[in-house]
């Protein structure tokens, strides 16, 4: 099998969605515009994760026997520490629960549904399947794989990478019948244990899907479609002179460009035009938005200082930076000198990640442990401020009726 798969799960969000990407992708690599992706710090710390963990899972150790080892990934050299340790152990506590032997690590093939393909699946195993009435019995494949990043929370409910874990897994086990799949994902760093069950029919019916894409990939009827999910990691925005088709798409949007929407329309704001879906669907993609924005400042700026501006724009030097001393220790003694202790700022205490990493008892630190037990009396945490996020969200629905807004009907034009 080739080393890298040109229709792997890690990129599934992307090609079966903007199937044109595929051979654009393939077209940047040959031409040199795109090259590997470079290692960097925090992708070398999920791969060490990902070693911790497959290390514990193998030869039944804990996390913590790792802590304090010194682990080399993509060039980068990191010391597992408690953090990492406390991070990994309820995965695989919840691993071991189900199986003493689950496969770990294995390059799954996908070539019955993506001919060529393959995946690495992090964990995956059979186990019978008996439920407390003894009503059902079978077997269950469960497929759980590790998300070390803090950034991005991942979802387990219509997962496209796990479900084609959890079709090589499958096929890797000899096809056998079963009653269910879970998938688990396990990011603790961003929302901890997430899980999703469903039939084999369902995952059958997810791989001929997968199928037909391949076909249309392969035949050349492709598309480009911007998402955020297919864009978000995709290489083609990077490469000189972006993408062109999510460009129009994230500005077009920003300019109201989907009348087929409806707007609902509030008394008093009629003469608004993004308002309802189209407001929502400006505001979520906003992120993308500002930030494609920031890009092309960039890239513009760039341009001119390269003596090339764009028409109607040239680069001037900005305003003077903030004023500060060179010599600090110069200046220490002078300001001391004529304001005693009024030349420092007020002392502040440290913030609770330092506290925790100084105070809490660990495996490696002694920690204070009574400073830290007399800490939680007086820690406290405010309760977020409202978000807003897509409607399938987990968590249910806020509402903060205000006595302004109590006689305000909406209606659909
Ligand atoms: S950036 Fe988005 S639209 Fe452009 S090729 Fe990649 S996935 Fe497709």
């Amino acid at each position: 099998m080739a080393s890298h798969a040109r229709l792997g799960p890690s990129g599934c969000d992307r090609w079966s969605t903007c199937t044109a990407s595929v051979g654009l992708l393939d077209k940047l690599h040959v031409d040199g515009a795109i090259g590997d992706r470079d290692a960097s710090d925090w992708s070398a710390e999920g791969t060490v994760a990902h070693e911790v963990r497959e290390m514990c899972l193998v030869f039944g150790l804990d996390a913590r026997h790792f802590v304090g080892a010194t682990i080399s990934a993509d060039g980068f050299t990191y010391v597992v520490d408690d953090t990492m340790a406390d991070h990994l152990q309820t995965g695989i506590d919840w691993v071991r629960e189900h199986t003493g032997a689950p496969h770990v690590e294995i390059q799954v093939d996908l070539s019955p549904w993506l001919p060529g393909q393959f995946g690495t699946c992090d964990t995956g195993w059979l186990a019978s399947l008996l439920d407390s009435t003894a009503l059902s019995s079978g077997m269950v494949l469960y497929i759980s794989d590790l998300k070390y990043g803090a950034g991005v929370p991942v979802d387990a409910k219509g997962n496209k990478q796990l479900r084609l874990y959890a079709l090589g897994m499958w096929h890797f086990l000899g096809r056998p019948p079963i009653e269910k799949i879970v998938i688990n994902i396990d990011q603790p760093r961003a929302g901890g244990m997430k899980f999703w069950e469903i039939t084999l029919d369902e995952l059958l019916a997810f791989g001929e899907e997968m199928k037909a894409i391949y076909a249309k990939i392969e035949s050349g009827d492709v598309e480009f479609k911007p998402s955020e999910k297919a864009c978000k990691w995709c290489e083609v925005r990077k490469a000189p002179g972006g993408c062109p088709p999510r460009d129009r798409w994230l500005l077009e949007m920003a300019a109201d460009a989907y009348p087929e929407l409806p707007n609902t329309v509030i008394p008093g704001y009629e003469r608004q035009n993004l308002v309802g879906e189209r407001r929502w669907l400006v505001v979520k993609h906003a992120p993308e938005i500002r930030a494609r924005l920031a890009e092309l400042h960039e890239e513009s700026l760039r341009a001119a200082l390269d003596g090339k501006p764009d028409p109607g724009s040239k680069a001037v030097e900005g305003d003077l930076g903030d004023r500060r001393i060179k010599d600090v220790k110069k200046g220490e003694l002078l300001l001391t000198a004529a304001l005693g202790d009024k030349a420092y700022k007020p002392r502040e205490l440290i913030g609770i990640g330092e506290i925790e990493k100084l105070v809490k008892p660990g495996r490696k630190n002694a920690g204070h442990p009574e400073t830290w037990e007399a800490l939680q009396a007086i820690l406290d945490r405010p309760p977020g401020k409202p978000k807003l996020v897509p409607e399938d969200h987990s968590k249910p629905a806020l509402v903060q009726w205000e006595d302004d807004f109590d006689d305000l009907d909406t209606a659909e034009t």
